[in-house]
């Protein structure tokens, strides 16, 4: 089972295989281009996601770094726990 990683922009949910398939970039390209500037960084249009998300997957990006894994297994039980009752709220502390 894969987990989902979050654009930081639109927070519109990315399954990181995809990161796989991107024309012209390798994963670890691709990776860190959707990390820095999310949907549109890949080819893809910015999604409706939840706000809340893109605000969670800055900060997870940002403390894990190059880790996709990790910030994605990080997301998925972020995401788990505050799930879309915190679409309208403030995100992280
Ligand atoms: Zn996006």
């Amino acid at each position: 089972m894969s987990s989902d990683i979050y654009c930081p922009t639109c927070g519109e949910p990315l399954d990181p295989d995809e990161l796989h398939e991107i024309e012209g970039l390798t994963y670890r390209e691709a990776s860190a281009a959707f990390r820095s500037a999310g949907c549109t960084a890949i080819g893809l249009m910015h999604g409706e996601g939840a706000p809340v998300h893109a605000d969670a997957a800055r900060v997870v990006y940002d403390l894990l770094g190059d880790d996709l894994d990790a910030a994605a297994a990080e997301l998925s039980s972020w995401v788990q726990y505050h799930g879309q009752s915190m679409k309208h709220k403030e995100a992280l502390p």
